[in-house]
């Protein structure tokens, strides 16, 4: 039966980790896979997460099942950090506690696809690599439209606008909440204003993935967009990794929250999410989800978090300012957002600045701001410079 299967592409950016640390040289930087890394070119297990964990050791006296919705406590305690503390918040939107944002995308898609199988998917490009493939495997016909020029550094928006205008009714939209994954630009509060004008008019339902709260201006700022577009459409659902803003990566942690106004939809879609997360997983993993919900449930491990949250997005944007600085051509970075920025490169340039320079990033120009030293802008804008990427 095995021999049917065909091989599958490993993924390229993960393969860049170990190439990375085979490289022998001395002077070398990482700007290829996603996660942040601070001044000693670490990824630590932030201050407050460690506390809770210490905490967690201490307190919790049994591991018995929680049940396919996982943490409760947790998907409530993130309701105010992501929906902010208005009225009304808990009778318009259910969630589950999933295996990071990529189990709540892929429940979110399954979902979709439950209730809609003739739903399109409207994905704009480039995004993050996994989120066609996801939608796929529910089923779901992806549309792709040109998102952001690279050439340009400007997002195409009469190309969103149109996209939009000839989606049908019913038809899910992905939208990244802030800190876009890969280009780092988002829409501005004109673009925002329209796109939600779009949705309510086209009876569009956005799917809001929300992976970097926190990275890009600040919790409160990241979450405005997507708080808005909740509140001018009937349903929406959001994706939520805490992965990134709680440091948390290999311990999986992430919500799925739906928006209805209608509360009998809001019961029945809660039911079906329970029931879709019993068949992918049965029960999430825990510890993660019990260390966010340790740190908000305390206010004081609250403040910490905060705290190193808002340091580590002063230092993507510090490094943003320095790359920008150092090149008139590279202005653009500094007014992008979050983790990323991708520049416009052929995968042959990505590969002669590894090779010649030591400047590992992907293959298709994407670059992680926080994986470079403000020290190391000069020497990356040389390399660019030798390789005729500016
Ligand atoms: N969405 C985007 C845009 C991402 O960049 C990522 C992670 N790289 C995810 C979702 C998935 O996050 P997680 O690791 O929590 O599954």
């Amino acid at each position: 039966m095995f021999d049917k299967l065909k091989e599958q592409p490993a993924d390229s950016l993960l393969a860049l980790i170990n190439t990375f640390h085979a490289d022998p040289r001395e002077y070398k930087v990482d700007l290829g896979v996603g996660v942040y890394r601070d001044e000693h070119g670490r990824t630590p297990v932030m201050r407050a997460v460690k506390l809770a964990e210490a905490y967690l050791l201490e307190t919790q006296d049994s591991k018995r099942y929680l049940g396919p919705q996982g943490d409760l406590s947790f998907v409530s305690l993130l309701k105010p950090i992501i929906f902010g503390a208005g009225p009304n918040l808990g009778d318009r939107i259910v969630g589950i506690q999933t295996p990071g944002g990529s189990g709540a995308l892929r429940i979110g898609a399954e979902l979709v696809a439950a209730a809609n199988p003739n739903a399109q998917v409207w994905l704009g490009t480039p995004s993050w690599p996994n989120h066609a493939p996801i939608f796929r495997s529910a089923r779901l016909a992806v549309k792709d439209y040109s998102f952001v020029d690279l050439a340009t550094q400007k997002i195409d928006f009469a190309r969103v606008v149109e996209a939009l205008s000839s989606a049908t009714a019913g038809d899910v939209v992905l939208i990244h909440g802030c800190c876009h994954n890969p280009t780092g630009i988002d829409f501005t509060a004109e673009q925002w204003k329209q796109v939600a004008a779009l949705l309510v008019e086209q009876k569009l339902v956005p799917f809001i993935d929300l992976a970097y709260q926190g990275l890009g201006d600040g919790l409160e700022q990241d979450a405005e967009p997507a708080r808005f577009i909740l509140d001018s459409v009937d349903e929406a659902m959001v994706a939520y990794s805490c992965d990134k803003n709680f440091g948390l990566y290999r311990e999986r942690v992430g919500a799925l929250y739906l928006a209805s106004r209608n509360s009998m939809d809001l019961y029945i879609a809660d039911t079906n999410m329970a029931s879709l997360a019993r068949v992918n997983w049965s029960m999430p993993p825990d510890h993660g989800a019990a260390i966010v919900r340790a740190i908000l449930e305390s206010k004081e491990l609250t403040g910490i978090w905060k705290t190193e949250l808002q340091e580590m997005c002063a230092r993507v944007n510090g490094n943003r300012a320095e790359l920008a600085a150092a090149h008139p051509d590279l202005a653009f970075i500094a007014t992008q957002r979050g983790l990323f920025s991708n520049l416009a490169m052929s995968k042959e340039t990505a590969a002669a600045l590894r090779l010649k320079h030591g400047i590992y990033l992907a293959d298709s120009g994407r670059m992680n701001l926080a994986g470079m030293q403000p020290a190391d802008a000069d020497a990356i804008v040389k390399a660019l410079h030798a390789e005729g990427a500016l």
